[in-house]
């Protein structure tokens, strides 16, 4: 039967998938608070029922912390794998909700209908789209079309402690062609978007050693170098004047955009005074000669996240300190080296010190930024499902900062990940009131049930 009747059964059945939403959002699964437990079960419980329904072979799966839950479909063609979570963010502050978190309701708003309640968003609701694209289909066609791995993480929101060891022991049943994931969101609420760029990280504290003890700055100043202002150095030094980082080899590994990707970013029409206008800013920093998504999402970075030293109490004291501190990160892509990056700090820093001076490290971090390979089919067969759905037409994305789901997929099970989501910018997620748009629930549905149409076209 034509991907039209699976549309039009997602659309008329809609009231009875926002009840089904509503009912899992009802249950209090917040992951990092012990006290809640029993209501992670509940919500795994109330799943693998779901999965049931609409006829996968579904188990709760314990884990030492919150269950996962793995349900199966079997069929032909492309094998797919769904990830969401069930877990949700606490609700703090209370008083700041204008309702109970966990009794859910459909709100009238100026903007459209919205699903009101904790997890509507973040990501109860996201995940429960790929869920009724599937029952709808299934109710249309008697049977999904392909094989279908459904796979809910229960510890999202506390730092996935389970996930790894749970993927390694399950890898060949969790091992499919591909991994949707849909954890995300529009991108500027408006245009769907597939990520396929995420940034990298690396990082490393600082300190540096002058004199033996702190001083009195009346009688070594002027003598003796002042610390503070040898790490004020080394950092205004780290970029140029025009925005370039001037670390040795630091842009060796970082590839130029292709001409496909900056066509699309350009299409997207982002609109960065807007951007910096919602902080209280008008100028933008960075490279002088570089959009501000390519910056966003494509360049990489040097950041202080903090400098301190001496003293910095209330009222004044005279002190030549003897140490400096400053924490350094760097947002990496492409085939940028965590070590490589931060060796070169390193390098600078012991350049740049008097030579009398001492330099130690603590908290040296890293991950390499993620690239998915979008050679892979299912991402033009997605684009373009997308794009049928949506007013605007769907682009590959970058995310400037980490969603360390989709590198796990690569890293453990060797599977491209997608990830695709229907979240808008004010959905509130980790904070009071989160909704989660009327429209987002629905076309997001409506877009599983075309992507799994395009994947699996004969
Ligand atoms: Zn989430």
């Amino acid at each position: 039967m034509s991907l039209k009747s699976v549309l039009d059964q997602i659309d008329n059945n809609l009231p009875a998938a926002t009840d089904r939403l509503l009912e899992l959002l009802r249950i209090p699964s917040v992951s990092t608070d012990p006290a809640f437990a029993a209501h992670c079960q509940t919500a795994a419980d109330w799943l693998v029922a779901d999965l049931q329904n609409i006829g996968a072979e579904a188990t709760k799966r314990d884990t030492p912390g919150h269950p996962m839950v793995v349900g199966h479909v079997a069929g032909e063609g492309p094998h797919i794998l769904f990830y969401g979570h069930y877990d949700v963010q606490p609700v703090d502050p209370l008083n700041l909700w204008d309702r109970d978190p966990f009794d859910p309701a459909i709100e009238e708003t100026p903007a459209g209908r919205v699903i009101r309640g904790r997890g509507s968003s973040d990501d109860k609701g996201q995940l429960m789209t790929f869920v009724e694209a599937c029952r709808a289909w299934r109710e249309v066609n008697g049977s999904l079309p392909c094989q279908i791995t459904f796979f809910f993480e229960g510890e999202e929101e506390s730092g996935s402690p389970s996930l790894i060891p749970f993927m390694k022991e399950n890898a060949e049943e969790l091992t499919a062609d591909i991994a949707l994931i849909c954890d995300t969101g529009l991108f500027e609420s408006r245009v769907p978007a597939i990520i396929t760029m995420l940034r990298g990280l690396a990082g490393i504290e600082v300190e540096i050693t002058g004199p033996d003890r702190d001083l009195h700055s009346g009688m070594y100043g002027g003598l003796v170098r002042n610390p503070l202002h040898v790490m004020s150095n080394i950092i205004a030094g780290l970029h140029d004047e025009t925005g370039r980082i001037t670390l040795d080899g630091f842009y060796d590994d970082v590839p130029e955009l292709s001409d496909e990707i900056r066509a699309q970013w350009q299409a997207l029409s982002f609109d960065h005074a807007k951007f910096l206008g919602d902080i209280g800013l008008t100028e933008q920093g960075g490279e002088v000669d570089r959009t501000p998504l390519e910056k966003l999402w494509s360049r990489p970075t040097c950041e202080v996240n903090g400098m301190w030293g001496g003293y910095t109490g209330d009222g004044s004291k005279t002190v030549l300190p003897s140490k400096a501190h400053a924490k350094f990160t760097f947002r990496l892509v492409g085939q940028q080296d965590p070590a490589k990056i931060v060796a070169a700090l390193k390098a600078y820093v012991e350049a740049s010190v008097p030579s009398d001076y001492k330099v130690s490290y603590k908290g040296d971090k890293g991950a390499p930024a993620a690239q998915m390979s979008v050679s892979h089919p299912a991402f033009e067969q997605a684009r373009k499902a997308l794009s049928d759905e949506w007013p605007d037409a769907a682009a590959y994305v970058g995310c400037g900062g980490s969603i360390p789901i989709a590198g796990f997929f690569k890293d453990i099970l060797n599977m491209d990940a997608m990830l695709i989501g229907f979240g808008k910018d004010d959905d509130q997620i980790h904070s009071p009131n989160e909704k989660y748009d009327m429209e987002s629930f629905h076309k997001g549905i409506r877009s599983w049930a075309r992507v799994l149409e395009e994947m699996t076209k004969k």
